[in-house]
């Protein structure tokens, strides 16, 4: 392997995580390159024109976010490897990590990975939504869009303990009225969260309707707003349709971590393992940060945060060899 393709650390994934994580790196004058699939750097948050929960900036839109992010990682000498999709990493025997990018093409070495993939929202799939969720009519998450849904009706779709906390969340709060279908008649979600969603419904503030399937989002003519959304029964197939400003969508989150498999634990989701104090994963040499690993928050800020803290342990790991076999209370337990 040449030289050029030797670094101190390298990061999968271009996102907050790893931007944040680059800036660290760099900034302590270590050799850093991020290996990012997309075209662009940035992750989940360029999909947004609205962000309002990013301390510091009271409304940006989320392309213009990260680009300040890469710019800044950029100036401190962090490199960005674009269209670069990682496939798989190796530990070497010299202690090293291998990672391979563009299925085996290309390698590059580090004396320590940070994994940063992220996650996706899992998608329905429907018409319109696609369309509608550009246009950010549809969102997946309703801590991030909560608060654009003052005083409307709006959609929510799914039965797991997200999609019913997060209900009660945007009735209690935003919505003046929630239409809410799951497609089954039982939820997944904890007794004590149907409970309590019940006593909503019960109070007339949620419309809930099952066992229905959310069959398709119909815009308005210019594209900009959701005209109406149609849903379909389970059972006798019959088609209604419903006059909503905003759909969200709780179906769960899918991890970008497929290509590690066999390399680090996960858990059973696809979800990272980790020492969540250190960041340390079951590979030595290798950290994780943001919304790929166990625990995750999945906010822009906690993604940074983590991003922030694995560049930190890589340095304590430069620093002391045996740092990877230390009980993450002796690592940490003198402060910065
Ligand atoms: C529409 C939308 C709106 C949101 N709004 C908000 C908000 O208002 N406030 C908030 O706090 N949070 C918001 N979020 C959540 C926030 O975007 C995420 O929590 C955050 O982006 C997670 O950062 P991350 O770096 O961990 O992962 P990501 O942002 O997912 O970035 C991961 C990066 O890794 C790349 N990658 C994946 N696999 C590979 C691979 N094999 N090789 C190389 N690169 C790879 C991806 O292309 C991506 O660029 C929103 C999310 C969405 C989708």
């Amino acid at each position: 392997m040449d030289e050029q393709d030797k670094f101190d650390v390298i990061i999968i994934g271009g996102g907050p995580a790893g931007l944040s994580a680059a800036l660290y790196s760099a900034r302590d004058r270590y050799s850093t390159l991020i290996l990012e699939k997309n075209g662009l750097p940035g992750g989940q948050i360029m999909l947004t024109e609205r962000v309002e929960n990013y301390p510091g900036f009271e409304s940006i839109s989320g392309p213009d976010l990260v680009q300040r992010m890469r710019l800044q990682a950029e100036k401190f000498g962090a490199k960005i490897l674009a269209n670069s999709p990682v496939n798989a990493i190796f530990g070497r025997d010299d202690g090293t990590i291998e990672v391979q990018i563009n299925d085996g093409e290309q390698a590059f070495c580090a004396r320590s990975v940070i994994l940063a993939p992220g996650s996706d929202y899992r998608q329905l799939g429907v018409p319109g939504e696609a369309e509608m969720r550009q246009a950010t009519k549809v969102s997946y998450c309703a801590t991030c869009d909560g608060a654009f849904y003052r005083d409307r009706h709006i959609m929510t779709v799914g039965g797991g303990n997200t999609a019913v906390e997060d209900t009660i969340y945007l009735a209690t709060r935003f919505a003046r009225k929630i239409t809410m279908i799951h497609r089954r008649e039982e939820f997944r979600a904890q007794q004590v969260l149907v409970d309590e969603l019940q006593k909503h419904v019960s109070a007339g503030k949620i419309d809930l309707k099952t066992p229905y399937n959310l069959e398709r989002i119909v815009p308005t003519p210019d594209g900009a707003e959701i005209h109406h959304v149609e849903i379909r029964h389970a059972q006798t197939g019959a088609v209604e349709s419903v006059k909503v400003e905003g759909v969200f969508l709780f179906v769960g989150m899918v991890p970008n971590t497929g290509f590690l498999r066999g390399q680090v634990e996960m858990n059973e989701a696809g979800y990272i393992a980790c020492d969540p104090a250190t960041l340390r994963t079951s590979l030595r040499g290798v950290f994780v940060a943001g919304d790929c690993r166990q625990q995750a928050a999945m906010q822009l800020t906690t993604a940074c945060g983590d991003g922030v803290v694995a560049a930190m342990m890589t340095k304590e790991y430069f620093r002391n060899p045996d740092f990877w076999l230390r009980p993450s209370a002796k690592v940490i337990s003198q402060g910065w």
